[in-house]
């Protein structure tokens, strides 16, 4: 059979990465959500629609055309057509997507795309409030978290290797701040859900963390 696993956790907490090469083993879909909304983010900054102005944000997505190829090893993002796969990544849009993803608008479209593309299951999902809101009977849910000065490191190094000029400094408040808004949300907020295995990466290596997934998969 199929199955349906969701990884939520933190920003920066190797979701992204892990659940890639999870996808790549079995042979399933890869479906980076963040990237959904980091699509809507950029799209809303640049045909300056209020970025907390729900009735707008609607509009807005109604004249977009948002497409997601998932693959086993990456997820393109177009709108309208426009390759923004490498564009939703810089720090604009990191600042303000906890602001868009916060308007139900946004949360109930892009959460029933989510849907449709688990439906046959054969998926490995990662976000915020898969396991809790967009795949509540997923098999296996995975909640992983890492210090903020481990997951800022993390970044920080991806970032270096993409010429992405950011402070270590700076990313640690924005991971914090970013984390702090996911959380506070009053629509399906960061949270673990109550079924979800707690993986800490801390002192992890992705080997050792995808490692781990695939035994708690088999089980
Ligand atoms: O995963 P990533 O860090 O790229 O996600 C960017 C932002 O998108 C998160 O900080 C959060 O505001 C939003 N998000 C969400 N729900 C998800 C995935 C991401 O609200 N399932």
């Amino acid at each position: 059979t199929k199955l349906q696993i969701a990884i939520d956790g933190p920003a920066s907490a190797g979701k992204s990465t892990v659940a890639k090469k999870v996808a790549h083993l079995l042979d399933y879909i890869y479906c980076d959500t963040g990237a959904m909304y980091r699509a809507v983010t950029w799209a809303a900054l640049q045909k300056n629609v209020s970025l907390d102005d729900d009735v707008a944000l609607k509009e807005l997505l109604s004249g977009l055309k948002i497409t997601f190829k998932p693959t086993a090893t990456e997820q393109k993002v177009f709108v309208n057509g426009q390759d923004v796969t490498e564009a939703i990544r810089l720090p604009l849009i990191s600042q303000n997507v906890s602001t868009v993803a916060a308007q139900v608008s946004v949360r109930e479209a892009l959460t029933k795309q989510q849907q449709n593309l688990a439906l046959n299951g054969g998926i490995v999902m990662d976000g915020r409030d898969i396991g809790t809101t967009v795949l509540p009977a997923a098999e296996v849910k995975i909640f992983l978290v890492a210090s903020v000065k481990e997951r800022a490191l993390r970044r920080y190094r991806e970032d270096q290797a993409k010429g992405i000029r950011i402070t270590l400094a700076d990313l640690e408040k924005e991971i914090a701040l970013r984390d702090k808004k996911d959380s506070n949300r009053l629509i399906s907020p960061l949270v673990q859900a109550e079924d979800a295995v707690k993986l800490d990466t801390t002192s992890l290596t992705i080997e050792q963390v995808v490692t781990k997934i695939m035994e708690i998969i088999k089980k």
